[in-house]
């Protein structure tokens, strides 16, 4: 299989796991977007949901992992899915098929662990508050 033919396959596994994730919160997800939304910063919200339900922390983590996965949608279609964020280097297609929506390759998600950031954005200075 070509990397491109098994970018394709990821893209429908990232579009599969999106439904899956979307119909699994249904429900919970739009209110808990918007707080994030509001804040900007999900540990905030992690503080306060403190008190809350397990199911709400579950949906907390489902919540990340969707807003990951539409991020790796987009760039599908705008043609940088797959390419390392830090290096601009092709990430390793073992590495996207084990996690579709690693915006990083081992090497630099290593460098940012190292760094205590929890997003390559930190570090490099994008802005991604918009998102
Ligand atoms: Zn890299």
């Amino acid at each position: 299989m070509s990397r491109k033919e098994a970018l394709v396959q990821l893209s429908s596994v990232l579009v599969n796991r999106r439904e899956a994730i979307r119909a699994a919160l249904k429900g919970d997800l739009s209110a808990l977007r918007e707080l994030t939304l509001a804040t900007g910063d999900l540990a905030d919200v992690a503080l306060d949901s403190a008190h809350e339900a397990v199911t709400s922390q579950m949906a907390e983590v489902e919540s990340r992992e969707l807003s990951k996965i539409d991020d790796a949608i987009e760039r599908i279609k705008d043609g940088s899915y797959g390419i390392c964020e830090g290096c601009n280097k092709p990430i390793p297609l073992a590495r996207l098929q084990a996690l579709p929506y690693a915006t990083l390759c081992i090497k630099c998600q290593i460098s940012l662990e190292e760094s205590g950031l929890d997003d390559w954005s930190e570090l490099s200075g994008d802005a991604y508050d918009s998102v």
